[in-house]
């Protein structure tokens, strides 16, 4: 038997890019929300930082292609038949609960 108690859980409600100052919430501009990109990490020895110096960087979609555009590797999602098969399992709405079958809509006795 499993005791439970409550315990207080913060979590991103909005980000502002790095670059350009946009803000991002998941209520204004979902598409922007969701392609954002956030970094964070410790450098280790001799990193061009400094010695264990934490980095972090938050970009709206806009400025990760402006800046980085040059050497971004960007494969397209689709299936060689032309279908978006990478897709399935995709919560479109991440507050909402999902089904088992939602997530794996297709037909199980298909896959032997
Ligand atoms: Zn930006």
């Amino acid at each position: 038997m499993r005791e439970y108690r409550d315990r207080m859980v913060q979590e991103v409600m909005a980000c502002t890019c790095d670059r350009c100052g946009r803000r991002m919430t998941p209520n204004d501009d979902q598409w922007e929300w969701y392609e954002k990109v956030s970094l964070d990490w410790r450098g280790g020895f001799g990193s061009v930082f400094g010695d264990g110096a934490h980095m972090s960087l938050d970009l709206c979609q806009q400025c990760v292609r402006d800046t980085l555009g040059p050497w971004l590797r960007v494969d397209s999602p689709s299936a060689p038949d032309g279908s978006i098969q990478t897709l399935k399992g995709v919560v479109s709405r991440p507050d909402a609960p999902v089904s088992v079958e939602q997530m794996n809509p297709w037909d199980l006795n298909e896959r032997d």
